[in-house]
């Protein structure tokens, strides 16, 4: 559990770090009611990843494979989740480090959002954001606000589910050059996005701080290497375990929503007394 030490030792790291770089994973999203994908129970439990073309299924499906029979659940569920999440206590901790001037960057394995809908500005995202499109034809990248990724999904539910492959087509034909868009998010086995910038911020940072991932994904489970490496101090908060054990300097087990919160309303009263 969080003690009482360990949340002062970790409050005083932050208080006193120059460049402070946060390494987020699922578990910062568990809160927001995202399942992790690979807790019993998360997704990865439960669907086949390569069945679903590694988590890309409009990629899977202009590759010209079959609509796998589980798609329409997966998507349903995701876009049933995402709809209902916002950001919990945790993500907005850190949007708090951020308007404190203390929270230099955000480096994120989750594709969800919500640490920009937290308020945090500098956010790297190495694995996609679902609310974005990128062209296959072009490479352009489409924003989409809420609203736009909702109704876009009802619709890829609607033709999941009567096998539309033309109706798919045309719907994901949405860039200026005519081109088919994907979802930009990062499947299994494809390349990670903004890499030399999240390893940049890794190096130059003072305090670095581990939050809510299992470390199974690579490259971006190196980072806290690189980060230690060029001598920062690690935190690390998961709510199962240590997964960083060899590298951290303060470990905590707890909920990032729960824990969290509580280490920067003390990084406050430390700044406070200074
Ligand atoms: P993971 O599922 O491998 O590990 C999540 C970790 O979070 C676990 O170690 C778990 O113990 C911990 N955890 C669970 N609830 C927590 C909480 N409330 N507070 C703190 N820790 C908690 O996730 P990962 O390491 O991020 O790797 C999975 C990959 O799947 C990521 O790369 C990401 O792209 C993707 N993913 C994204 C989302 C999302 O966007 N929210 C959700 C699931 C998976």
């Amino acid at each position: 559990m969080a003690g009482k030490d360990l949340i002062e030792e970790a409050a005083r790291l932050i208080a006193g770090a120059k460049n402070l770089v946060a390494f987020t994973g699922a578990g910062v999203s568990a809160e927001s009611g995202i399942p992790t994908f690979r807790d019993p129970g998360g997704l990865w439990d439960r669907f086949d990843p390569y069945e679903l073309g590694g988590g890309d299924i409009f990629s899977s499906i202009f590759r010209g494979s079959k609509i796998p029979a589980s798609a329409t659940t997966f998507v349903s569920e995701m876009l049933e989740v995402l709809e209902k999440a916002h950001p919990n206590p945790g993500h907005l901790a850190l949007g708090e480090l951020e308007r404190m001037g203390i929270l230099r960057s955000v480096i994120t394995q989750n594709i969800d959002n919500l640490h920009r809908e937290a308020g945090n500005t500098r956010v790297i995202e190495v694995h996609g954001n679902i609310f974005r499109l990128a062209c296959l034809g072009c490479g352009s990248k489409i924003g989409l606000s809420r609203e736009d990724l909702f109704e876009l999904g009802r619709k890829l539910v609607g033709l999941l589910q009567k096998g539309d492959l033309q109706g798919l087509i045309s719907l994901a034909s949405r860039c200026w050059c005519g081109g088919i868009c994907r979802l930009d998010v990062v499947g299994f086995g494809e390349p990670v996005q903004d890499m030399p910038q999240a390893v940049q911020e890794a190096r130059r940072s003072d305090v670095f701080l581990i939050l809510g991932t299992s470390g199974a994904v690579y490259p971006a489970a190196y980072l806290p290497e690189y980060a230690k490496s060029a001598g920062a101090k690690l935190i690390e908060i998961n709510a199962t375990g240590c997964y960083f054990q060899e590298l951290v300097d303060v470990g905590i087990i707890g909920k990032t929503g729960e824990v969290f919160p509580r280490i920067v309303e003390r990084v406050r009263e430390l700044l406070e007394m200074d």
